[in-house]
């Protein structure tokens, strides 16, 4: 069997004993980074199922209000309809006939009123044709006027039905462009007729109508601020154009109060009393919060609504978190504007998904904090294991006094030495040393003496040899050493350089006592007879060694002498 070389084997030594610390250390990271991944994974779960639950809640908040709104502006199409059906037939009845014909009184007078019945229909009111020929948009043409008045009446029908204080829309009215309007809040005001005429042909939401301005004659809506509003709060109004027979006769518009928004806007979110829902219109002007006073609504800064105006700009829906705020959104099918739903973060902890997102933290701490301890506890153990066995490996090999190799494992050592340098085809020599008179010094100075005799004499032989040499003590104060790759003329070399410095210096053995020791060394080499078994040359040097024993001590005896 090919028996390891001694440098390889300790590298495995070296990596036997680093090697389990890493493991344990690769064991624990990699524990660590899959229960964060995991508990990470968890969270993202967590809260997607988080985002689509606000989702859910404001659409069914804004599809409810949507809802409500729908109804409004079906009936606004309604009134557009009935509007064209009675411009293409009239209705022939005498009291319409009538009160038309009466228009051509009226139509110079600065202003006027054309009554039918006033607890059916809405009464007319215009301003003169010069009014009408100073004012651009206007035109008073006089082969359509008679139809559209009688149009118009029978429009205020179905508009004072629609005029009900339980109504959601605060004024319905049709205001054209031959100079006349009828509003179904005309019934109890005394206005100034032109002032206010001129009011409604001037506000976007009539301009904005022309053909030009809005070719798909859809809803439009728009905001008047409350000093522009004649009721003198700000208003919210839906218009739509009235075309027939391709000629924009006027505008139909229904006007909503803030209140009323922020009623349609507490019943859509009636039964969802967690976090705060607000209505915007499309160039994000806050229109009313669910929130019962102006301090307790959530205000965002100008950067936030700069967020907000992005994330709607592409989306119909979505949520974007905003510092501690989580905010969700819907654009409206019924409405230019938008639904937010206000998450703070307060309310989220209270809520069903922060108490999840609290006990899976507490859950994941735990297991890191349990894990690193458990990590320490084992380091320490492991740590501590292989500084036991290390020294239990050292005590095993070496002499406790010398801190040589000791017999055995000078035995193994040389022997595996002797193979190789067999194996090489290179010579090995070995070195027997034994102290002389060793005895007197125990008894004369004590035992204490003697070993520190032995300890000194173990370093002097270490330092006198090459890091591929091996030196062991092999009994009680003799030594052995072995060199490989070494002649038998190098190796007595080395074993005379020994003898002269162990004589030559003077070893302290008590205080104020010093004492000069010797020893006598034996060589053996295999270059005498080929012979690599360790054995026999260390029994061949240990008989040349008492060979200089008998030849007076203090000698290196490296051959045998001649025999003749
Ligand atoms: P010689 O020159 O013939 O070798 O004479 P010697 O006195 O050295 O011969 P011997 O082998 O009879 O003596 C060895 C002595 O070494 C005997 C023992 O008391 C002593 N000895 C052996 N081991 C130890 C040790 O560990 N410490 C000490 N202090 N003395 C030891
Ligand atoms: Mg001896
Ligand atoms: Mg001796």
């Amino acid at each position: 069997m090919q028996r390891e070389p001694l440098v390889a084997k300790k590298e495995r030594i070296t990596r036997y004993r680093n090697h389990p610390e890493r493991i344990v250390n690769l064991c624990f990271v990699v524990v660590l980074i899959f229960s964060t991944l995991l508990t990470w994974r968890e969270v993202v779960v967590l809260e997607d199922a988080y985002i689509s639950s606000q989702r859910n809640h404001l659409e069914s908040v804004s599809s409810d209000f949507d809802r409500q709104l729908q109804f409004s502006i079906d009936k606004l199409f309604f009134f557009r309809q009935s509007m064209g059906e009675a411009l293409q037939t009239p209705l022939s009845f005498e009291v319409l006939r009538d009160a038309v014909a009466n228009f051509s009184h009226l139509r110079t007078l600065p202003y006027w009123q054309m009554d039918i019945d006033r607890r059916r229909t809405l009464p007319l009111k215009g301003v003169s044709d010069a009014f009408v020929e100073r004012t651009t948009l206007l035109v008073r043409d006089d082969s359509r006027i008679k139809n559209e008045l009688s149009a118009a009446f029978e429009v205020g029908y179905l508009l004072r039905l629609a005029a009900r204080p339980d109504r959601l829309e605060k004024r319905v009215q049709y205001v054209s462009r031959a100079g006349f309007y009828l509003s179904t809040d005309s019934l109890n005001q005394n206005q100034d007729v032109p002032s206010l005429y001129y009011q409604c042909v001037t506000r976007p939401w009539f301009t904005l109508q022309s053909e030009r301005d809005n070719r798909a004659r859809g809803v439009r809506w728009f905001i008047t601020p409350a000093a522009q509003s004649p009721s003198g709060e700000r208003t919210i109004t839906a218009s739509i154009p009235v075309y027939f027979d391709h000629y924009w006769y006027g505008v139909l518009a229904m006007d909503f109060t803030l209140q009323a928004m922020k009623k349609l806007l507490l019943s859509a979110s009636d039964g969802y009393e967690e976090g705060e829902y607000q209505l915007y219109d499309g160039r994000l002007n806050l229109i009313a919060s669910t929130e019962p006073t102006p301090e307790t609504i959530g205000q965002f800064d100008k950067r936030e609504l700069a967020q907000i105006a992005h994330a709607i700009e592409g989306d119909t829906r979505g949520g974007l978190r905003l510092a501690s705020r989580f905010v969700s959104w819907q654009r409206l099918d019924h409405f230019d504007g938008v639904v937010l739903r206000i998450h703070t973060l307060e309310e989220g902890v209270q809520g069903d998904f922060g108490s999840i997102s609290i006990a899976l933290a507490l859950l994941w701490a735990l297991f890191t904090a349990m894990l690193l301890i458990s990590w320490l506890v084992i380091r320490r153990m492991v740590s501590n294991m292989f500084t036991l066995q290390s020294s239990l490996q050292w005590q095993a090999w070496h002499d406790p006094l010398t801190r040589l190799n000791n017999r055995g494992a000078l035995f193994e050592r040389a022997t595996a030495l002797a193979e190789e340098c067999h194996s090489q085809d290179k010579p090995f020599s070995v070195i027997q040393l034994d102290l002389d008179h060793f005895k007197n010094i125990n008894d004369r100075y004590g035992h204490q003496a003697g070993d520190r005799v032995l300890s000194h004499t173990a370093g002097l032989i270490a330092s006198a040899l090459r890091s591929t040499d091996v030196a062991g003590r092999v009994g009680g104060e003799e030594f052995c050493v072995v060199l490989p790759c070494t002649t038998a003329e190098e190796a007595a070399v080395v074993a005379e350089r020994i003898r002269a410095q162990l004589n030559r210096k003077e070893i302290l053995v008590k205080k104020s006592t010093t004492i000069r020791v010797s020893a006598s060394l034996g060589v053996s080499s295999t270059q005498e007879n080929g012979n690599f078994d360790f054995e026999q040359l260390q029994s061949i040097a240990d008989a040349r060694l008492y060979k200089a024993k008998e030849q007076g001590r203090n000698q290196v005896v490296s051959r045998e002498p001649d025999k003749k």
